[in-house]
Order: C-alpha cells, then sequence, then structure tokens
C-alpha cells in the first residue's frame, strides 16, 4: 500500500472482520508495535498472572493494550513493555514510556526501578520481558474455549490465516493475529488480541530458530492445525530440511482425535506430518487424491483467478480476486480448514470473493506517468518471487516489464542454487529490464544473461538508492514495474520515492471505502435490482477506470458515462462491462458502435443516425430518456408514447431500457414535484405495459432518489455521488452512511516569519495584524482548490486547522500556522479529508463558495496525483 497519511492506533473492541491493527500496519515492522484491546485484563490479573519481583505504584486500574515501542503509545492505560530486541533495549525506554503516559511499565532492569516521579504508574519488574509476555499470552489465550486455529508454513501463512478469516467470518465473529505477527513476539502480542466474543481464532507461528516452535505451541496450543508448505525458503537457522519438519510438527503435538490437520498433498515433505499424528489429517493440492483441489484455474487479467473447487467431493466455483497462482493453493488450504470448522461450499466461494490482501502484499497502482507499480516487498523467497513473476508477466502483456529484485535471505545452503532458478524464471517470464539487489541477487541476473537475457538490460546494484537511480534512467510512461524483494532491502522506498518525485499535491482515492459504499447501495436496493455506476467526469474527479473496476467487482452491473469519449475509455483500458453514454450527439453515434457502448435516446435524430451507421452484426442497445420534470434532455412524458413506438421500428436497435431523472430528489421542500415526477413517469410505464412494450431496464433514481424514493427503485438504480463517499444534501444523510473516498492533501513547501503590516498574496487582500509564520502550499485554482476559498478557508496542519490568508493563487495558496509552531516544511497539510481529529469535507469548501460537493469534487484537476489506495 503506498499511503502517506499516518493515523493513531485504535482499539479492536469490536473489529471482528477488520484488520485489527490497520491502524498501525504502515509500519511494517513487528517488533515495533504492540496490540490494543481495550478492558482485556485488569493490571491486577496481569500482576497476578506475571508473578513479578517487584511492583511500585497502583496495584489495579483498566489496560487498553500493550507497546513495545514508546513511538507508539496506542491510547490512554497502555503498558509498556520493555523488550531487548537486536538494535534495541526496551529498558532503555521505560522513561519515554512513562511520559508518553503509559499507565503501566514491564521491564528487568534495576536501575528501571530507581526514578520514583511517576506515582501514577505501575512499575513492574520481572525476569526475563519476553518470556513474562508469553507467560501472559498462554495464560490469557487459555481462558477461551472456542477453537484455536494454528497456522504455520514457509510460505503463505498471512494469505491463508487472511483468507480463512474472510470465509469464517461471514458467520461468525473471526479473530486472526494482526499482519504477520508470527515471531514469538508477534504471535503472544496477536493472542493477546483475542477476546471473550469472538467465536474462533486464527494465529500464525514462524520460526527461525530450533527450538523456538516449542515456545510457540507452549502459548498457541492449537485445537487445529494448517501446513502450508514446507520449502527450502526458511531454512537459514534450521541448517536442513529435516530440521525444519521436525520443528513444524512441534506445533501440532499436541492435536487430539477431535482436532483437524490440514497438510498439503502436493508436497511429500508435509505429508511426513500425517505420518504420527492423532488429528485427522485433509489435504489440499492440485494433485487428484487431495480432498480440496482445483480444477479448470483460468486466470483473468486484473480480476483475479476463476476455477472450480472440489471440496470433499462437492464443486464450487470459486472466483478468487488475487493475482498470483500460489493463491490458488492458499485458497485451498483455507477452505479445507473452513470446510472443517462447519463452513459450505457457498460460504467459501462468498468468502473468497471478498479476500483482499493484507497491505504490502502485491499492491498495484498506475502513477499519473503511466508507470503501473507492483508493490511486493514484504518479503522474498524462491516460491512467491515466482508468483510475482507470473503477475509481472500477466500485467504487463505487450508493455515493457522492469523486475527490481533483491537478494533473497535466509536459503542457508541453498541460496546459491534458489538465486540461479530464480534467474531462469525471469527470463521465462519475459522481463525486459532486470534490477538486482544486494550481493547473491548478482545472481539472479548472472543465470538470466546464462539463459539468454541481453546483458545489457541487466544492472546489480548493492542498495535501494542505487536501484532507485538506475530505475529512473530506464522507465518510461506504460512501463511495468515490478519491486520484489525482502523488507530488509526496503524496496517499497523506492515505490514511494517514485510517487513521492510526482508532486507535493495528491488525491488520494481509497477504493476500500467506494466498494464499501457500492455494497451499502446493494444492501439498500437488495438482490433484484441491479446498480448503475455512475462514473461519468473522470468518476466524479477520482479516476474512472479504478472506480469501475472497483465497482464492478462489488457489484455494480452497469456503467454509466456523460459522453461517447468517457465509454472508450473504460473499453480501452478491457473494462468490458455494459457502458451506457448519457449523451450522444448524431454526429457520435460511430463510437457508440464501435466500443460496444449503450446509448440513451433522446431524439430521433440520434436514433436514425444509430440505426444507419449500425453494422447489423449487433443490434446497439438503447434507453430512451423521458423527462417527466427535469427539464433537460429527454423526450417531454406527452409525447413518449409515438416517440417510443418510432424508436422500436428501427432494426438496428433494441430498447432495453426506459429512464428518466429528477430533479429534486435530495431536497425534501420539493418532495411533491418529486411524487409529480414518479406518477407521471407510472403513468407512462403502465400504458406502455397496455400497448404490449416491456423493457430489461426500468430506471431513473440517482443517489438521493435510491435512498429517500425506494418506490423509484424499479429494475435498476443510478447511484453516482455516493458511491464517491458524499451526500447529495443534509437530508439524504440519515438514510445511508458513507464511507469517506477522497483525501486531498500537500505539503509545506515554504515557511516565512512576517511583522505586522505585511500583505500576502494579490491584490493585498491580506494583511498581517501580528508576527506571524505564514506557509505557502504548492496548490492552487488550477489544481481546483477554488479561488472563492481566498481568505475564507481552512487546511489542516498536525490535525489543527490553519486559515488560507490572501487570494489563493493559479499554483499556490497561503496559510497562517502561527498557532502552529511546530508546522516545517515537508509537513502534510490536508485540503480535504482527516487528520487527527480534525476533518474538512468537500461540503465544507462547497458551503464557502455557494455550490455543491460535487462540482469540488469533480474538479480536482486532472494535474494532482491520483494514488490510489487499496487493502
Ligand atoms: C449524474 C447522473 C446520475 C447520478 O447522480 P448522483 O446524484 O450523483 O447519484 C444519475 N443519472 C443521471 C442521468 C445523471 O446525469
Amino acid at each position: 500500500m503506498i499511503s502517506e497519511t499516518t493515523k493513531n492506533s485504535t482499539p479492536i473492541a469490536d473489529a471482528e472482520c477488520v484488520d485489527p491493527v490497520s491502524a498501525c500496519a504502515r509500519s511494517n515492522s513487528v517488533e515495533k508495535q504492540g496490540i490494543a484491546n481495550t478492558g482485556f485484563l485488569d493490571l491486577s490479573e496481569l500482576i497476578g498472572i506475571l508473578k513479578p519481583i517487584r511492583v511500585q505504584g497502583p496495584l489495579a486500574g483498566p489496560i487498553s493494550g500493550i507497546s513495545i515501542d514508546t513511538r507508539k503509545p496506542m491510547s490512554e492505560d497502555f503498558i509498556f513493555w520493555a523488550i531487548r530486541g537486536e538494535h534495541f533495549n526496551g529498558n532503555d525506554f521505560v522513561e519515554d514510556a512513562l511520559s508518553a503516559g503509559a499507565r503501566a511499565v514491564v521491564a528487568s532492569r534495576d536501575d528501571c526501578f530507581q526514578n520514583g516521579s511517576w506515582p501514577d504508574a505501575t512499575l513492574i519488574q520481572v525476569q526475563d520481558t519476553l518470556q513474562a509476555l508469553q507467560d501472559l499470552a498462554a495464560t490469557y489465550r487459555n481462558r477461551f474455549r472456542y477453537p484455536v486455529i494454528g497456522i504455520t508454513g514457509s510460505n503463505g501463512k498471512t494469505l491463508v490465516k487472511e483468507m480463512l478469516a474472510s470465509i469464517l467470518c461471514l458467520e461468525r465473529k473471526t479473530y486472526r493475529s494482526p499482519l504477520s505477527y508470527n515471531t514469538q513476539i508477534g504471535a503472544a502480542l496477536g493472542l493477546l488480541g483475542m477476546r471473550p466474543e469472538h467465536q474462533v481464532a486464527i494465529i500464525e507461528a514462524g520460526i527461525s530458530l530450533p527450538g523456538e516452535m516449542d515456545r510457540l505451541e507452549r502459548m498457541i496450543r492449537p485445537d487445529h492445525g494448517i501446513l502450508t508448505i514446507i520449502s527450502k525458503a526458511h531454512i537459514g537457522g534450521l541448517g536442513t530440511l529435516e530440521n525444519t519438519i521436525a520443528e513444524k510438527r512441534r506445533l501440532f503435538k499436541n492435536l487430539k482425535e477431535d482436532s483437524f490437520l490440514v497438510l498439503n498433498a502436493d508436497d511429500p515433505l508435509s505429508m511426513e506430518l500425517a505420518q504420527d499424528s492423532k488429528a485427522r489429517v485433509v489435504t489440499f493440492g492440485m494433485s487428484p487424491q487431495a480432498d480440496v483441489r482445483a480444477e479448470n484455474i483460468t486466470s483473468i487479467p486484473d480480476r483475479g483467478h476463476q476455477f472450480i473447487m472440489q471440496i470433499f467431493g462437492n464443486a464450487q466455483q470459486i472466483m478468487l480476486p488475487v493475482a498470483g497462482r500460489f493463491n490458488v493453493l492458499n485458497a485451498l488450504a483455507a477452505s479445507a480448514a473452513a470446510t472443517l470448522l462447519g463452513a459450505s461450499p457457498e460460504a467459501i466461494a462468498e468468502g473468497l470473493k471478498d479476500f483482499r490482501p493484507s497491505p504490502m502484499r502485491l499492491e498495484m497502482h498506475t502513477t499519473v506517468t503511466g508507470v503501473t507499480l507492483i508493490n511486493d516487498t514484504y518479503n522474498s523467497d524462491p516460491v512467491s518471487v515466482k508468483g510475482a513473476l507470473d503477475v509481472l508477466a500477466k500485467v504487463g502483456k505487450g508493455r515493457r516489464k522492469i523486475a527490481i529484485l533483491s537478494e533473497m535471505l535466509d536459503l542457508g545452503l541453498h541460496s546459491r542454487e534458489e538465486h540461479l532458478a530464480v534467474g531462469k524464471e525471469v527470463v521465462r517470464s519475459q522481463v525486459d529490464q532486470l534490477i538486482t539487489v544486494g550481493e547473491n541477487a548478482a545472481i539472479i541476473g548472472h543465470a538470466a544473461a546464462t539463459e539468454g537475457m541481453n546483458p545489457k538490460r541487466i544492472t546489480h546494484t548493492r542498495s535501494h538508492k542505487e536501484a532507485a537511480l538506475e530505475l529512473e534512467k530506464i522507465m518510461n510512461r506504460g512501463d511495468v514495474v515490478l519491486f520484489k524483494g525482502s523488507r530488509w532491502f526496503r524496496l517499497e522506498r523506492i515505490a514511494k520515492e517514485l510517487v513521492g518525485s510526482i508532486g507535493a499535491t495528491r488525491l488520494l482515492v481509497n477504493l476500500d471505502a467506494i466498494a464499501a459504499n457500492v455494497k451499502k447501495i446493494r444492501g439498500i436496493v437488495g438482490e433484484d435490482v441491479a446498480i448503475m455506476s455512475v462514473v461519468k467526469s473522470f468518476g466524479y474527479g477520482n479516476d474512472s477506470i479504478r472506480t469501475s473496476r472497483v465497482a464492478l467487482e462489488n457489484g455494480a452491473n452497469y456503467l454509466a458515462v456523460a459522453f461517447p469519449d468517457e465509454g472508450t475509455t473504460l473499453r480501452e483500458n478491457r473494462i468490458d462491462a455494459p457502458i451506457l453514454v448519457f449523451n450522444v450527439l448524431p454526429e457520435e453515434v460511430d463510437k457508440i458502435i464501435k466500443h460496444d457502448l449503450s446509448c440513451v435516446v433522446a431524439s430521433l435524430e440520434t436514433a436514425a443516425a444509430l440505426d444507419r451507421a449500425a453494422t447489423g452484426r449487433r443490434k446497439i442497445p438503447v434507453h430512451v430518456k423521458i423527462d417527466t420534470g427535469m427539464g433537460r434532455s429527454g423526450i417531454w412524458v406527452e409525447d413518449a408514447v409515438p416517440f417510443i413506438e418510432q424508436v422500436l421500428c428501427f432494426r438496428n436497435l433494441a430498447v432495453e431500457g426506459i429512464m428518466t431523472h429528477f430533479s429534486s430528489a435530495d431536497d425534501p421542500a420539493s418532495d411533491d414535484y418529486t411524487l409529480q415526477q414518479i406518477t407521471a413517469f407510472e403513468a407512462l410505464l403502465s400504458e406502455l405495459k397496455q400497448r404490449g412494450h416491456s423493457f430489461r431496464y426500468i430506471h431513473a433514481a440517482n443517489t438521493s432518489a435510491l435512498v429517500r424514493f425506494p418506490q423509484t427503485h424499479y429494475t435498476m438504480v443510478r447511484p453516482g455521488l455516493a458511491i464517491y463517499g458524499m451526500y447529495p444534501s443534509e437530508a439524504v444523510k440519515s438514510y445511508i452512511q458513507l464511507e469517506q473516498v477522497i483525501a486531498f492533501t500537500t505539503k509545506i513547501a515554504q515557511l516565512k516569519e512576517h511583522p505586522p503590516g505585511r500583505c500576502i498574496s494579490y491584490n493585498r487582500r491580506y494583511v498581517t495584524s501580528r508576527n506571524c509564520r505564514i506557509a505557502t502550499l504548492h496548490v492552487g485554482y488550477n489544481d481546483g482548490y477554488p479561488r472563492f476559498q481566498s481568505n475564507v478557508g481552512e487546511v489542516l496542519v498536525h490535525g489543527k486547522r490553519a486559515p488560507v490568508v490572501g487570494t489563493v493563487c493559479m499554483d499556490t495558496i497561503m496559510i497562517d500556522v502561527t498557532e502552529i509552531p511546530e508546522a516545517r516544511v515537508g509537513d502534510e497539510v490536508v485540503l480535504i479529508g482527516k487528520q487527527g481529529d480534525e476533518e474538512i469535507l468537500p461540503d465544507d469548501i462547497a458551503a464557502n463558495g455557494n455550490t455543491i460537493n460535487y462540482e469540488i469534487a469533480c474538479k480536482i484537476s486532472p494535474r494532482v496525483t491520483r494514488i490510489f489506495v487499496q487493502s
């Protein structure tokens, strides 16, 4: 995920299906985080469990979470747990934690207890803080009687966990450990997020040294197990494959007769675990003998994989919306476990259809410069590199493909051989340019050259910085760039820099929010009414291609645009859903035909031109537009019957729909008028019915009507604004709760101190009246920040409101940050969106200019970089 915004952590009290720590998911080091869980334990219970050497301060009180990083103080009432890491020792940060407001501290070193100046905080001393955390996790886990599923394996643990959660959470409250919390610390924290109201928990276990699995098993005590695969990926500290198998076996050593153990039928090493397990063994894989397997796999560009899943003999059609064929296997593993936990094949299909990979896993987005970035910089091992290269090959079909691959760590003795194998994969995937990062990664390049890749197209670098410079030299519009590497190599920074180098002013478009809004509309109209997602005007300023895709993936059935050229753009981007064009002139009908678009017909001229231009290959779908009082385009309702009967006579046209549009459905004061429009439309519909005409699509409702006048759903609705998270009017708000989609942000470009009496910006419309700090921002009316904001607008800096001072210029504005002394050059400024507890909506800006949020959103200029955020 590329997202520049940062949020504070939130408690997980009611987070079954959402990522419990999505708030801090952006930082990618588990060891620097913690877990929030309000009210899960009282301090007195915790002290009882830990049996500390010494306790100072209050002995009871609520706890809201555990933090192991003083820079992430979580929330009120958190405990700071001083853990010794590789690069730091938590005991050194006890003071910091206390000044950040920690309620309690668990530490091991004596000197942490010598300072008596924190009378309200509790200081707890234990021998070994990691052991204490694990003891706490083990005792806490034992409170719950619901099943705990333990997942381990060399690859795919997190993905299997997330897919399983996506299926199970449809029917029960499902907890899963956050992100990839699977280490000695991570798994303990993960367990501490469990809550009484959950009904099942999924916990990940990962190891790198012998003996570690026993410790994890003691904490997790899984009731059931899943082993994804044993590969050479993480042999590193374990030495040999045999050791790896022995270690993995330990997680499942206490499974009972009524437990199940899910194993990979394609992996002989994994299958060795079947021999001495008491548990019922079930298998997944491509092998014909697997209990759960996939058949007829087809990959659909940009959509994912479609296949038939054989689930213990039942065939189920599956749509898995993620790239990478290895994800089919992950889905099989998750489905095997889900079935044994009682999920039906239908529930499996639904859960997988909704699955979205966690952040930092194969994220894709296109920059304004037309470069598509595929970002998978979480970890790197032979299997996942191959998966990522597959994705690159597919997404990059017909375009220039650049792969940036880091060295794969932890491969121990097999390192050389595995890097060589990746080199072959690079050639097989027809990568055009290869940049390797890190010493051993050079082997990938040598192997690729040996396999026939032109050595001029291979560059070896030692760091992400060098790689970024190389990339800059070769990257062009239209390229597809894959970043694939171990976290250690920080490839995500190059991806960030690529975005960063485009400009400070950005529009962040949250595609997850669009998905949620479409689903909410589906909730209102039910399953039997089609949804036409209106994506005119560049998707209300968001970008029509991405928003169309997300809307379609989440249940929209039809798209609508204002003009034929907008439809052409969608087709050129391989969107093949039906598309209705609202406004078509007779001279534009060729585009309708050429691009398989549907056409609103509001005049005989357009209808005749369409009929003439049609090739006869297909009938052109048309929707007849009736004016029932909007007073815009369409045939006046009195003249409609003869008009429709004439259109029906054109041999090359198929009248697929009939529609009208409301003038004032957002305004309760005009409800009489809206009801008149409805009555007129329905009178026409019944007359047409009497005359023997029927229509596949009858539609009238925009956002306002679809929520305020349910009788206007007919067979299709046409929402626009709601999909983008905005309300047409106050009156609409009580019917539907939408998720905010856009954030319009920039950065402070310059800061200046001014004495009283200085004039700011054109025409001296602002004069300083005191000593002031004024910041200049690189955004202006050309970017869509309206000129009427001069002297009245507000923006957010450090979560506080700062006024716009002086006239808004074409490319710049000035703001007063005198009251925000912490503001620095480069700090984020929010023009629209949330920062801290403050929020500015498009509606707030619209109010200053006596206009509507529609206009504010769709005028954000194409010059502003769109960044698509999707988890
Ligand atoms: C723009 C438009 C819509 C969508 O309206 P919203 O208020 O954004 O939901 C629907 N139908 C027609 C004909 C439109 O022009």
